[in-house]
């Protein structure tokens, strides 16, 4: 470790003290000065501080993406066993009854699922904080939307896959 020596202004004495310390005890007469931040060890303070927040938020940031495909996950799960149990429920039962209806009204629900899940999702989108890498970025674009929109209706599928599969 780098020791700087300074004269003590009062006494004279020689006083040594390390980098980052910001006040000295003179050892011959005891008086206590300051010590002036050198800086560019304020600049190298500074930059860490701001390395230390861009880190922050950044791990923020992914969090609430995570977060976000968890919602995702869930949406597509839903779309898959409400599909699955709308082809059990009109299967099973004869048309007109209530169950059967009942099944009716979910495939309805998966068909609006199937848009408005995606739009939902897009609105749920984290805000990226500034000076975030660009490909770290989720951005809610057209293209972001026909995804969603694709993997609802393969959901769709698989779980009248899985309903006719489960059903023979
Ligand atoms: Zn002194």
């Amino acid at each position: 470790m780098e020791i700087t020596a300074m004269k003590c202004p009062k006494c004279a004495g020689s006083i040594n003290y390390l980098p980052g310390q910001r006040a000295v005890k003179c050892p011959y007469c005891d008086s206590v000065l300051d010590i002036k931040a050198d800086p560019a060890e304020t600049a190298l303070d500074l930059a860490q501080k701001k390395y230390q927040n861009a880190d922050a938020a950044r791990v923020g940031y992914l969090n609430k993406l995570r977060s976000w495909k968890t919602k995702g996950r869930i949406l597509l799960t839903v779309q898959f066993a409400l599909t699955m149990i709308a082809y059990f429920l009109t299967e099973i039962n004869s048309k007109d009854t209530g169950l059967y209806n009942f099944g009716m009204m979910l495939v309805l629900a998966v068909f609006v699922s199937i848009f408005a899940g995606p739009i939902w999702l897009k609105s749920k989108i984290p805000p990226a904080p500034q000076n975030i890498e660009e490909q770290l970025k989720l951005k809610g674009t057209v293209l972001l939307t026909i995804k969603l929109v694709a993997f609802s209706i393969l959901a769709m599928f698989l779980g009248l896959l899985a309903g006719i599969i489960l059903y023979r």
